[in-house]
């Protein structure tokens, strides 16, 4: 028996319905949507959202914050993974933890910061429910990055503002960061390539992300 809080198969066929919407929005990294079809949405919002959590929208999380539309997580995820496999890659806003489970499937160590306490533990909660063991999660303001643990092959950026300096310092050679930087009223998802000291910008697009804040909650 399965009921919308498990980790039932319920949600099978509407899960495969929404990779389905991704393909044709254009997601066309096998990699990403099987990692998006093994993901449970669901159990990364509220019970009383459950039955939404299949459809291309973000949705509130509480403490005004959200889970983002899975066609953003699809594209940063594809953004940032390169040929092979990810080594570690760094989250700044764990939020829901929904962006850093599907990192988790494609990468050896997900670390990911949240500022919001209530929020970064119960997406720990969720982790260790789904027995995705290799996402390190803190409570900490992701404008300082995760030194200790540093370089990172990836840095995937969840909250729209400036790109914080030392993420470009803990950033391995090679490696790629992903984020929406605040231009004017809107936002710009940028990635950045590290090529020794010399860092390539380019623009995927407009994005529109909950603002990436100052110190803890
Ligand atoms: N990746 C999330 C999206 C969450 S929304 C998901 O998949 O659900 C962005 C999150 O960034 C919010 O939870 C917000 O509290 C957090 N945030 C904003 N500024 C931050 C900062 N400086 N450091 C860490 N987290 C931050």
């Amino acid at each position: 028996m399965t009921h919308a809080g498990g980790i039932g198969m319920t949600s099978e066929g509407t899960r495969q319905r929404l990779v389905r919407r991704l393909r044709d929005k254009g997601i066309r990294d096998e990699r990403v949507l099987e990692a998006m079809a093994a993901t449970p949405r669901h159990l990364f919002v509220d019970e009383a959202l459950s039955s939404r959590a299949y459809e291309d929208t973000a949705l509130p999380i509480g403490r005004g914050q959200t889970i983002s539309q899975p066609f953003v997580v699809a594209m940063m995820t594809a953004a940032v993974l390169g040929e092979g496999r990810l080594g570690k890659v760094l989250e700044i806003g764990t939020g829901s933890g929904y962006q850093a489970a599907v990192l988790a499937r494609l990468a050896d160590k997900v670390f990911t910061t949240e500022r919001i306490g209530e929020l970064q533990r119960s997406a720990r909660q969720r982790f260790h429910r789904l027995g995705l063991h290799n996402i390190y999660t803190r409570h900490a303001d992701g404008n300082d990055g995760w030194p200790s643990q540093a370089p990172f092959d990836a840095i995937v950026v969840t909250a729209g503002g400036r790109i914080p300096d030392v993420l470009y310092d803990q950033l391995a050679d090679g490696g790629v960061l992903v984020a929406p930087e605040e231009a004017g009223l809107h936002q710009q998802l940028i990635r950045v390539t590290r090529h020794g000291d010399q860092f390539e910008r380019e623009n995927l697009g407009a994005v529109s992300f909950v603002p990436l804040r100052e110190g803890l909650e």
